[in-house]
């Protein structure tokens, strides 16, 4: 009979952070930029079809709040519901790098001027970086924590045009190992599965590409429709239909068994907090509910991150055995 599970079958970013910090840390997702270069139509590039107008900003009236007041609000709304006490700043919406260097220093200055802040992380594009960028970086790495988490969305040329990225996959390879060569920062990337064409076979070569890159971690989103995007056009036309949920566990399934050990994984699904600008599918709304789906579905199969990866050094091989004795229930 079975009385729980030893963990989750897969490295968690909040293991990761412990790993790093020795305690619990929250991220607080700020804005302060309010562009990109797809925006702005820069090269002839369109807004990414998923994007809404608020650029992926977790809170949208923070594109009015001065950055004090966004840490500050929530900074105590965290706080309080978890009793936090260390966090991340999350630079979150938009480019972050779309900006002057200047403007950054300002941002990571006001950031780390808390007490609980232990670094910040800032989100950005393959191609938006800088020898002056990287310089900041190492600078700020130097007194604290500094991550970057970097939209890649696909390994696929037809995808990302499909997205209307404005990068190719190329690019974003070239652009990982820049950073991972010329600075220091904890580097993850983003990627979104369910694009239309997509296969189990594109599922397992974005492991095995995954694999061979200089980052930490990842974070899985499904593509959704929100209300005023490109795609909300595309999904009342019949021109694109999101995945359901279940075939989305599966690959996620498939994306984990093939990945490294060594990869934590940041959230394994999108989650659409501003219910009302939802368009499908109807379970994205429901964040609990499609993690426990996805890790159900994991258990259920006996299937966890790395499974079907060869791991070969000592250090891979000993967090397979991690991750195995976590997937396995407590009889
Ligand atoms: S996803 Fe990022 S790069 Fe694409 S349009 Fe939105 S803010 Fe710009």
């Amino acid at each position: 009979m079975e009385k729980g599970w030893l963990g989750l079958p897969y490295h968690t970013i909040s293991e990761h952070y412990n790993q790093l910090f020795g305690e619990k840390v929250y991220k607080i997702p700020v804005t302060v930029v309010d562009n990109c270069p797809n925006r702005m139509g820069l090269k002839g590039m369109q807004t990414c079809v998923f994007c809404d107008v608020w650029g992926s900003a977790a809170n949208k009236e923070t594109l009015s709040m001065e950055l004090r007041s966004q840490i500050e609000k929530y900074h105590e709304l965290i706080a309080r519901k978890y009793k936090a006490k260390a966090f991340l700043i999350y630079f979150q919406a938009y480019t972050n790098t779309f900006t002057k260097v200047s403007a950054l220093r300002n941002n990571f200055d006001i950031a780390l001027s808390y007490p609980w802040v232990k670094g910040f992380t800032v989100g950005t594009r393959p191609d938006c970086l800088s020898k002056s960028v990287f310089d900041l970086w190492n600078e700020y790495h130097e007194k604290s924590f500094v991550a970057v988490e970097m939209g890649v969305q696909s390994f696929f040329n037809d995808q990302l045009e499909f997205m209307r990225r404005g990068h190719t996959a190329e690019a974003s390879i070239e652009a990982i190992h820049k950073i991972a060569d010329n600075t220091k920062v904890d580097l993850g990337i983003h990627l979104i599965f369910g694009n239309p064409g997509e296969t189990d076979e594109h599922i397992v070569k974005t492991a095995e590409i995954v694999n061979g890159l200089p980052i930490t971690n990842v974070k899985l989103h499904n593509l959704h429709v929100l209300k005023e995007t490109p795609l909300e056009g595309m999904y009342h036309a019949g021109e694109f239909s999101p995945i359901d949920r279940e075939t989305y566990a599966r690959r996620v399934e498939l994306f984990l068994q093939h990945l490294s050990p060594r990869f934590a994984l940041h959230r394994l699904a999108a989650y659409s907090s501003r219910w009302d600008e939802l368009v499908a599918p109807e379970w994205t709304k429901d964040k609990m509910g499609t993690h426990q789906y996805i890790i159900d579905q994991l258990r259920a199969k006996s299937s966890y991150q790395s499974q079907l990866f060869a791991a070969e050094s000592a250090t891979d091989l000993e967090k397979q055995n991690i991750l195995t004795k976590k997937s396995r229930p407590i009889i």
